[in-house]
């Protein structure tokens, strides 16, 4: 490999800058282009002309992640974290309040006798809790699968559970309520909510990408630089500006159906997986919001429902709402074929019903429609796929891994050893 070019690297998401650092940190010159206007990829923040900072689709950090913990200075990041536990409305419409179902599982479940599950379900939440201490993530990762509702169904956990429990909250990470993503990662997931705990950076999830795009020198991202093809198997990058680079090697760090449309026809151009949608529908409140569990999330069993997680935000990061205001998330995951302006009017009714007619008069602040949110991983997919296309040719991401932070950050610290290697 030629190294007085440049690695460059496809995609300033938090694979593609992952990769960068791990590569600047050897020494190695990288150049990041970047078709958007800012670093970031899926984790994105908006700030709003009248002050709040939106981030693009409610997103979170689990503290435990291994590759966020060699990645990130969480003391700068400035990380304030949601309680363990959640605020569940149940299908009948009553309410209940889980304190740390994943740390203290058989008090949570027990407590203010919780008419959440059997005494059999809390008994086997605690013995999952035991089976899975101590076991190296990559481990429970490597295992084989089937689809997270078959796995739970087959530890013995009874329906009455898995709607009012396991649908909302990992149908919620997922963001797949009918639980078909693979049992291999519900475990991986599982253990490190036990673990660690769900964080927001101060100024919300962009201070990810961003810590990490300060660190690099001055000049390594080319931001606005969208790249039309690559060729010669990896030694040139065309710019759509029509602009040529002469790389050493390139990683693409796309997402599944840029990079698929970046390799052309004569390189290997694995098929992405399929993507899950999502949407985010932010509301400003006068005065605190009116949360019914303080820094917790609530989660949505009801079936019919279209407000599948409601969160919070600036109770656990003041500084994401004006002094004086409150900020409301609400997620609808999967598709609902509704208008946004059809979608903000029937969440409003949901909302009423759940926090009360003062829901009539939160301000609706902006929506987040995200089609390719997540990648798709079903039973059977393999935990990472081929990162090395050819010598100069690699690529990260969470598509071809799993869907999560920690799957985008960890391939794209493998690519960089390879290269290194
Ligand atoms: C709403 C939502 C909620 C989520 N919640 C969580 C969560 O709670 N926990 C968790 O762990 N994960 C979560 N995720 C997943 C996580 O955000 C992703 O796994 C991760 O950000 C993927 O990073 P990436 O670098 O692989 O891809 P991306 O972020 O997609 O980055 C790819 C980059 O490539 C750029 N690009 C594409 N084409 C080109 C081109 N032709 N030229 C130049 N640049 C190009 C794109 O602009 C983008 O910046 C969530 C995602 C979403 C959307």
């Amino acid at each position: 490999m030629n190294s007085s070019e440049p690695i460059v690297i496809i995609g300033a998401g938090m694979a593609g800058l992952a990769c960068a650092t791990w590569l600047h940190r050897a020494g190695r010159p990288v150049l990041v282009v970047e078709a958007a206007e800012a670093v970031g990829g899926r984790v994105r923040t908006d700030l709003t002309p009248d002050g709040f900072r939106l981030d693009r689709g409610f997103q979170i950090l689990l503290t435990n992640y291994p590759e966020a913990r060699r990645m990130f200075d969480y003391g700068e990041l400035n990380l304030q974290t949601f309680r363990s536990g959640a605020v569940i409305r149940l299908a009948d419409g009553q309410e209940t309040v889980l304190e740390n179902p994943l740390h203290a599982p058989l008090m949570a479940f027990a407590a203010l006798a919780s008419p959440i599950g059997t005494l059999k379900d809390k008994i086997l939440i605690g013995k999952l809790v035991a089976q899975l201490a101590g076991r190296p993530p990559a481990q429970l990762l490597a295992q084989p699968s089937v689809t997270t509702l078959a796995y739970l169904r087959r530890y013995g956990w009874s329906e009455q559970i898995i709607d009012s429990f396991f649908r909302p909250f990992f149908g919620g990470v997922y963001l797949d309520r009918e639980l078909n993503t693979a049992s291999n990662f519900f475990e991986f997931v599982f253990q490190q909510f036990m673990q660690g705990s769900a964080a927001l950076p101060a100024l919300g999830i962009q201070e990810l990408p961003n810590q990490l795009a300060s660190r690099l020198p001055a000049g390594t991202i080319r931001l606005n630089a969208a790249v039309a093809t690559v060729a010669e198997g990896g030694r040139l990058v065309h710019l759509a500006n029509g602009e040529t680079l002469a790389a050493a090697a390139v990683v693409l760090a796309t997402d599944g159906p840029a990079a698929a449309r970046l390799l052309g026809a004569d390189l290997p151009a694995p098929t992405p997986p399929a993507a899950l949608p999502t949407t985010c529908t932010y509301f400003a409140t006068a005065g605190r919001a009116p949360s019914h569990g303080h820094r917790l999330l609530h989660l949505n069993a009801r079936p019919d429902a279209l407000a599948h997680n409601v969160a919070f935000p600036a109770e656990v990061c003041p500084a994401l709402a004006p002094a004086g205001q409150g900020l409301v998330s609400v997620s609808t995951h999967g598709e609902h074929g509704l208008s946004e302006e059809a979608l903000t009017a029937r969440l409003r009714q949901e909302l009423v019903v759940w926090f009360g007619p003062m829901a009539h008069m939160w301000r609706h602040l902006r929506t987040y429609r995200i089609e390719q949110a997540l990648p798709v991983y079903a039973p059977g997919q393999p935990v990472q796929q081929e990162l090395k296309l050819s010598d100069t040719l690699f690529r990260c991401g969470d598509w071809v891994s799993y869907p999560s932070l920690n799957a985008a950050l960890g391939t794209g610290r493998q690519v960089a050893e390879m290269i290194l290697g």
